[in-house]
């Protein structure tokens, strides 16, 4: 059974989150402070998925992210965020998140995000095996890593999915429509936004100078192209 990680201080939204997860087959592990998930994880080195609240009574919730990552972990990341402030969403995603999920959100919104991270992160099948080379770039689709000019970039497993995706489809636009339903599948209900905001982080990562991308360009009003 796929392991997931609740981290939510306030009991009846994590019973909430824990039933509802309980239901679609998951088995969730429980966190109330920030410490307790970084604790059950070093136990638990299966969890798939972490879904992470914010605000805690110890360290927050984005403190928590950037150590998952800071221990070389690639599971999948979804910050349960506050209506208020809009700047929560970005901050959470450039320190290592792989989505957000806006309070108060409704059960089918909140499994479909899991389940969509759970496909990405947990070992689809890999058709294709092997080293995909582009430029500067080494992408290993055995070990899922990303090199430029033989130097290791880590990158999560949607942006590793994203790479992916354009390194198959060389100097061709791509719709951020596509992109979302490719990376994040068809069921997905977020925003398009997401992508834009992956997209900035992986640029961040992986170009030489990110006011103007060689890499990952922009096609205004559609979307984005690996390559000029
Ligand atoms: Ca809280």
């Amino acid at each position: 059974m796929k392991q997931v990680l609740v981290l939510e201080d306030e009991s009846s939204i994590r019973s909430f989150v824990v039933i509802n997860l309980n239901r679609a087959g998951y088995e969730v592990l429980e966190a109330e402070t920030g410490e307790q998930a970084l604790a059950c994880l070093a136990e638990n080195p299966d969890v798939k998925v972490a879904v992470l609240d914010i605000m805690l009574p110890d360290i927050d919730g984005f403190e928590v992210c950037r150590r998952i990552r800071a221990s070389g972990s690639n599971m999948g990341i979804i910050m349960l965020t506050a209506r208020t402030g809009e700047m929560d969403k970005v901050t959470g995603l450039m320190t290592g998140a792989d989505d957000y999920v806006t309070k108060p959100f409704s059960p089918t919104e909140l499994i479909a995000r899991v389940d969509a991270l759970c496909r990405r992160v947990g070992g689809e099948p890999t058709v294709q095996r092997g080293d995909m080379r582009s430029g500067p770039f080494l992408l290993s689709t055995r070990n899922r890593t990303l090199e430029k000019n033989g130097q290791r970039i880590k990158l999560t497993q949607v942006e590793y999915a994203i790479i992916k995706m354009f390194m198959e489809n060389p100097a061709i636009a791509l719709s951020r429509e596509s992109i979302l339903a490719a990376v994040w599948g068809r069921d997905y209900y977020g925003e398009l936004k997401i992508v834009d905001v992956n997209i900035r982080r992986l640029r961040i990562k992986i170009e030489d100078d990110t006011a103007n991308p060689a890499y990952i360009t922009t096609v205004w009003g559609y979307g984005y192209k690996w390559g000029s």
